[in-house]
């Protein structure tokens, strides 16, 4: 027995080392907050936190470049055009559940119930954005007029207008009250990837050298190397991950507001979305894998634990997705051509923790409001939490940003997002941890649905190899 455990050390060392990270952190954070530190010395002790966000960044454009051009184009255009679709299914579907959870949970818990706890400065004169120009903006998003461009920048009118009205609507009467407010995520949204316009692109091209037979050939090899080369730095990257993830989340405790405020509504919102992430996360998603695959969906998610944490630690689907990649690679064995065409696609648009808070959110703010919704408008507010969980980017709070589309669809004030802003980042850490496990989770499904043309495609790269 003892080499048996050796074994499992040895196997589970990095995840051990990032549970370890996980509970270090939060001890440290604890331990340094009667300190009350300056902004720029947390600044300065969360430092390693924020260079495992950067190298992380850093590697997500390239790779979801590479992954979606090897991905697509080694498998021919029938099988990745079943597979797309299999993607989609399961991306909507889940997507559907877990805002029908939201409404269920937020209905029936009533966080918002009762008298209203932080009035807000009534709204100025700007005009509110419109649900339609977010659909617009997420269109366009689409087809990015300049590529370069679109790997640096990310032009989303609605959200800059949005943070516009925020700032001077808002958020400085707000903060004249000196209530509990955290930054909205003006550089995080600005300066982003175009992720979707990327993926769009790289489908595309894909697709098309795909179909270049032998005058491809040089363009795959490009793209397959690149993958290669970028896999082994975050094979890297990895064992840097526990150091950071450390000071990411011991930072985060440092700074955070004192937790004694967050009471009342904003406390019962907090303890909702917490729910309905839970139950989504750990016991319809489990179901959905286990229904399709016959398979132990929790002994999938045990490869998953390092995604995971990592996703808790950086709030941000996109940042992870480099450590994703390798969970389900290395650990759950999927199929390269499955998790290099569906993972990116899926940090991407696929986000069911984001759909599930923003339609909790949206309710709450209703109650908060006195306002009764009639099965119409609460339609409503699921159809436009999913067309706003899909036009979030995997980054840090985006969420929170496209709340508008979801408000402005019923009628709701879209000041009032200042009211959940307090408790946003810790919510933010827990809907994008439920995010990369849905992404997991369904490229595991996929690839068990498309193992017929997966075997069919091998028999062919067999035989090409034998003509060869
Ligand atoms: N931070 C989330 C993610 O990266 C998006 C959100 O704000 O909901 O998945």
């Amino acid at each position: 027995t003892k080499e048996s455990v050796k074994g499992f050390l040895r196997r589970n060392l990095f995840v051990l080392l990032t549970i370890a990270a996980v509970a270090l952190g939060v001890m440290l954070g604890f331990a340094l907050r009667p300190h009350n530190l300056t902004l720029r010395k947390i600044k300065y002790f969360a430092f390693p936190g924020e260079l495992l966000m950067r190298m992380l960044q850093m590697l997500v454009l390239p790779l979801i470049i590479s992954s979606l051009v090897t991905g697509i184009s080694s498998l021919d255009s029938k099988a990745s055009g079943k597979m797309g679709m299999r993607a989609v299914v399961y991306y909507m579907v889940t997507t559907l559940i877990a805002v029908f959870i939201g409404i269920v949970i937020v209905l029936v818990i009533k966080p918002g119930k009762g008298h209203r706890d932080s009035p807000v400065a009534s709204s100025g004169t700007i005009e509110p954005v419109q649900a339609a120009d977010a659909f617009l903006d997420l269109i366009r998003n689409m087809f990015p007029p300049n590529l370069v461009e679109a790997c640096f920048k990310q032009v989303r009118e609605f959200t800059c207008q949005l943070i516009k009205q925020l700032f001077f609507n808002t958020l400085w009467a707000v903060l004249l009250q000196e209530t509990v407010v955290e930054t909205i995520p003006v550089s995080g949204s600005s300066n982003g990837v175009n992720a979707l316009g990327l993926v769009v692109f790289s489908m595309c091209f894909g697709l098309v050298i795909g179909s270049m037979k032998q005058q491809g050939q040089a363009l795959r090899d490009f793209f397959d190397c690149l993958n290669e080369a970028i896999m082994r730095l975050v094979a890297i990257i990895i064992w840097y991950a526990p150091v950071g993830i450390l000071f990411l989340i011991a930072g985060k405790i440092v700074e955070m507001k004192n937790l004694a405020e967050v009471g009342g509504q904003l406390g019962m919102y907090t303890v909702s979305v917490i729910v309905g992430l839970l139950i989504h996360g750990l016991f319809v998603l489990p179901l959905f894998y286990f229904l399709v695959t016959r398979k132990n969906p929790y002994t999938f998610i045990a490869g998953l634990l390092q995604a995971l944490i990592t996703a808790l630690g950086t709030s941000s689907s996109s940042a992870t997705l480099p450590i994703t990649f390798r969970c389900l690679e290395e650990n759950n064995h999927v199929d390269k051509r499955v998790t290099r065409f569906i993972l990116p696609v899926g940090a991407t648009i696929n986000m069911d923790g984001t759909a599930l808070y923003e339609a909790v959110a949206a309710i709450f703010i209703a109650q908060v409001n006195d306002m009764e919704l009639n099965f119409g408008q609460i339609l409503t507010i699921s159809i436009t939490a999913t067309a706003a969980s899909i036009g979030a980017a995997g980054i840090p709070q985006a969420g929170l940003v496209t709340m508008v589309i979801v408000l402005t669809s019923v009628g709701l004030p879209t000041e009032d997002i200042t009211l959940i802003i307090a408790v946003d980042w810790f919510l933010d850490r827990l809907r994008t941890t439920t995010n990369v496990l849905g992404d997991s989770l369904g490229a595991g499904i996929v690839e068990h649905l498309s193992r017929q043309e997966l075997q069919s495609q091998d028999v062919e790269v067999g035989n090409s190899v034998i003509e060869e």
